[in-house]
């Protein structure tokens, strides 16, 4: 396989004798991050670029740069990452309705991402059961539908999970379920607000009077939802409480690397209580180097994630927020008319500004090959096959969505000419394989495993 960019650039097997002129080297760099950009900038692609505003990321990296060589670890020579932090976690808290808790003291901690902030709730939670409630065999209980973070959470923390089915209509969890699987080792529940998949919200009202009831704890995972949802209730969409105003909810992940238009490699994890959130703080009172102590999984920590995270937030402020909500709401109801508009085509749960859609008639793969053809690119799904798209800014620009009603139809008498043959796509998210249903278990993880070695190959010599 050729190694990227190797017929255009000089590939480094080791460091460069001297040093390359900085010019040169930016130069270089512009080269591959413009072709890569066309990509996205068209508005053909799903989720993963929330903001694909040039300006914004400029203004971004102003902020970021001001405090990038800074570690947040340090805090008695940065007062400013403490101004940041406590800001953007009093920020999204606000968001959350925390004012509504008046038993205990909301608090917050950045993480790196979506799965950090879930890693660090399943962690809180296992340590929290431990220390009150002496739970040594602990269970964690998540949607089929909720994300693989809480799985690798789970895996990572030698904590059992048990997996809620969902209803096949709604695409919401089977509350019953939940509420029959809990025992006395279980930490905590979990709802999406929305899941990925399906962009459905689960019962989060049902799910908390369980969690009261029963006295466990109950994630909400907003990492996707979390900036946007708040702002889609303000506009008018249907959306439920899901947030601090419904007393069993205990934490809250929301990604401000997502709908919160900040860079990549960060996030925000709500707690109802401090009690909850420093039952995972690290301590080492002993050791030669010092007595260490660090509120999370990481040690150092980049200030000029939270400056600029800090940034994008109060830059944007409500309005920006709302107005952007409003636009991307607008389009995503537009882009699912044009799904309904094919009997062919179903729309898979209720979703609000992301969907699924699939065929009971055709390999919905087909009309994924047809649409990448077009410079489409959605997310791939199994159990049932779907497509899906997260749709995020570039989708709001003038023209994308009436291009997408063109070419679905298009792509849905493409699939019916083709509905004998089999599909050449199949579904992958972030480089996992969906469609690839009939195959061993194994021989998928080995596909995969080599996907990820080739994603870090060395190049040859
Ligand atoms: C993205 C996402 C996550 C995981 O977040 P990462 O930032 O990719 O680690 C978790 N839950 C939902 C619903 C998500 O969309």
């Amino acid at each position: 396989m050729d190694f990227p960019y190797s017929d255009q650039f000089e590939v480094n097997r080791k460091l460069p004798e001297t040093g390359r002129s900085p010019s040169e080297v930016l130069d270089e760099m512009r080269i591959m991050a413009k072709e890569e950009d066309a990509f996205w900038e068209s508005g053909k692609c799903s989720g993963t670029m929330y903001c694909g505003d040039h300006e914004h990321y400029g203004f971004l990296n102003e902020a970021f740069g001001l405090f990038a060589h800074v570690n947040a670890l340090q805090r008695d020579m940065c007062p400013s990452a403490t101004k940041f932090e406590a800001e953007i976690i009093s920020m999204t808290l606000d968001l959350f309705n925390s004012q509504a808790v008046k038993d205990s003291e909301p608090c917050g901690l950045i993480t790196t991402g979506g799965s950090g902030s879930i890693a660090h709730a399943v962690l809180a939670y296992r340590e929290h059961a431990r220390a009150t409630r002496s739970v040594e065999r602990p269970n964690f209980i998540k949607p089929e539908t909720a994300h693989p973070a809480f799985d690798k959470a789970c895996h990572l923390f030698d904590v059992e999970l048990r997996k809620a089915p969902v209803d096949p209509v709604t695409t919401k969890v089977d509350t019953g379920w939940v509420q029959d699987a809990i025992d006395d080792q279980t930490v905590a529940i979990l709802g999406s607000a929305c899941n990925y998949g399906y962009g459905s919200i689960d019962d989060i009202e049902t799910l908390s009077e369980i969690a009261l009831s029963k006295k466990v704890g109950l994630h909400v995972d907003g990492c996707l939802g979390g900036f946007i949802l708040p702002f889609g209730a303000q506009l008018g969409y249907e959306i439920p409480v899901f947030d601090f105003r419904l007393p069993g909810v205990t934490t809250i992940s929301a990604d401000t690397h997502k709908y919160g238009y900040a860079f990549k490699g960060t996030s925000v994890l709500s707690f109802r209580s401090k009690e909850l959130r420093n039952s995972q703080y690290f301590y080492l009172t002993d050791w030669t180097g010092g007595k260490y102590c660090s509120p999370g999984m990481e040690g150092s920590r980049s200030a000029g994630l939270i400056a600029a995270t800090w940034a994008s937030m109060v830059k944007i402020g409500h309005q920006g927020y709302l107005g952007y909500a409003e636009q991307i709401f607008k389009t995503a109801k537009a882009m699912i008319g044009s799904v309904k508009s094919h009997p062919e085509l179903r729309i898979i749960g209720d979703p609000t500004f992301l969907f699924s859609f699939t065929s009971d008639e055709f390999d919905i793969y087909h009309v994924n090959d047809f649409m990448k053809l077009r410079g489409w690119r959605f997310n791939g799904q199994q159990y049932p096959n779907a497509l899906h798209m997260a749709v995020t800014r570039p989708q709001t620009q003038p023209g994308v969505a009436e291009e997408f009603a063109k070419d679905l139809a298009e792509a849905v008498a493409y699939a019916k000419e083709n509905a004998g043959s089999s599909a050449a796509s199949s579904g992958i998210y972030g480089g996992v394989m969906g469609g690839m249903t009939n195959e061993a278990d194994s021989f998928i993880k080995m596909f995969m495993a080599e996907m990820m070695d080739s994603q870090m190959r060395i190049p040859e010599s």
